[in-house]
């Protein structure tokens, strides 16, 4: 059977994944995302209501017009989690395939509200929700199966094309955690026993190759955001932390903490109502029955009122702006434009890490300035990255031992540590090491 992969993108940059599998006659498409940096540097940008076409010549959604030339039908669309850059293109792109998305539960939903807020595409595909371990037959031969893995957001997974010249596993995005904090812990079992079965080809996430080490676990950044928090315990004053709000496990710690240190924990901002309260409608979190979720401006300005009112050494609000995105609540607080008054010495906990890249940073710096200049304490970096670094990517190597190795989810710079990881390993560039760039082929069975 042929099998051909089609790197469309996220192969030049951290952003805008897809990737396609052809396998005999057909087709799997692994992620459709978004490069949001790519849409904020211009000021006023509504993507839902541009047009495929004006998206990708501004290299914020996949060019997939190289999609014509793999011959083959798609017989699926497979967002591997719930990150933008992994599904925010599918209200863009999905509609042009006659084919179902296919996705764990919690992604699935997340998709369903990005295909529900596009203005400009009817985007009338199936959704078909699968779980981690469960599969599906594509064709003859070829099938494909979920395998759970442990990422930054809840219901990761990784899926694995069967076909009769060995499997392909599609990597993006994990780390190896086996103490995920909600969720169960990555399946390295499976993944071994498909390395055993044999392994034609796994396409990897490069993101952290450069670094040394394993990534810790998320109940590390757990013990670390309890151990800030309980230091605080005794202080009279306003505390505020920000984290993802798509990282559901690192918002339960906060809202549990916050209870420990006898503060009402209360979620501020559009997108963490939009997260945690899908996340608890599925089940994957039991938040105290009180927890308030707030995203319209009304809402928040009063829940800030009332914690004026009322103390602010009473409550934890939880709220976005961990990058110092300007129109987030925690830049707003930071200018004075909510009702919500630092004082000399209130603290703010960042539990993330800066995204480095140069908006974020400069961002970042000017948010942390204005928090600064109202007397702020800051608690940065209480965090693990989602993302496996060089051990862990030995690890999945010697799980998986495939016969090809495709690097991704990075740019040509990002690729070079785990080039060197692969070669360690014994893989060689231009034999079975592609590194490829978007909007290339590589036929791996003829
Ligand atoms: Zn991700």
């Amino acid at each position: 059977m042929e099998i051909e992969i089609a790197t469309i993108g996220g192969y030049e940059e951290v952003g805008r994944q897809m990737t396609a599998v052809r396998a005999g006659n057909d087709v799997v498409v692994f992620d459709m995302g978004l490069n949001l940096s790519k849409v904020l540097i211009h000021d006023n940008v509504e993507t839902e209501r541009m047009h495929s076409l004006d998206l990708i010549d501004m290299g914020a959604i996949p060019d997939d017009r190289v999609m014509s030339d793999l011959e083959g039908d798609v017989q699926a669309i497979v967002p591997t989690h719930g990150h933008l850059d992994h599904i925010g293109a599918i209200s863009k792109l999905a509609h042009r395939y006659d084919a179902p998305i296919v996705a764990s539960p919690f992604t699935l939903e997340l998709v369903k509200q990005e295909i529900d807020s596009e203005e400009k595409f009817g985007v009338e595909n199936d959704l078909r929700a699968m779980e981690a371990g469960e599969t599906m037959s594509i064709s003859e031969g070829v099938e494909l199966e979920f395998v759970n893995v442990t990422h930054s957001v809840i219901d990761a997974i990784n899926p694995v094309l069967h076909t009769p010249e060995g499997a392909v596993v599609y990597g993006l995005d994990k780390r190896i955690d086996h103490d995920p904090v909600i969720g169960d812990p990555i399946d390295m079992d499976r993944f071994r026993q498909i390395g055993d079965e044999g392994v034609l080809c796994y396409i990897e996430d490069c993101t952290n190759a450069g670094k040394k080490g394993r990534t810790p676990s998320e109940s590390v950044a757990r013990r670390h955001l309890k151990d800030a928090l309980t230091s605080m315990e005794d202080y009279d004053g306003g505390i505020v932390a920000t984290t993802f709000s798509s990282h559901i496990a690192r918002v339960k710690s906060l809202v549990e903490f916050a209870d420990d240190i006898g503060r009402q924990p209360v979620l501020l901002g559009r997108s963490m109502e939009k997260y945690s309260g899908t996340a608890e409608r599925l089940d994957f979190v039991d938040f105290p029955d009180d927890l308030g979720m707030y995203g319209h401006r009304k809402s928040v300005d009063r829940t800030f009122e009332q914690i004026m009112s009322e103390g602010k050494e009473d409550y934890l609000p939880i709220v976005t702006g961990h990058q110092g995105e300007p129109r987030a609540m925690l830049t707003r607080m930071a200018r004075g434009e909510t009702p919500y008054e630092l004082e000399n010495g209130d603290k703010v906990v960042f539990s993330a890490r800066v995204i480095p890249e140069p908006t974020n940073e400069g961002q970042r710096y000017q948010a942390e300035r204005l928090l600064g200049m109202q007397g702020a304490r800051i608690y940065d970096d209480i965090h693990v990255s989602g993302h496996l670094r060089r051990e862990g990517h030995y690890e999945m190597l010697e799980a998986l031992r495939p016969d090809n190795l495709i690097p991704a989810h990075q740019s040509m710079e990002g690729f070079a540590p785990y080039v060197d990881t692969a070669e360690a390993f014994g893989f060689e560039i231009g034999e079975d090491l592609h590194i490829t760039r978007n909007g290339n082929m590589i036929q791996l069975v003829e």
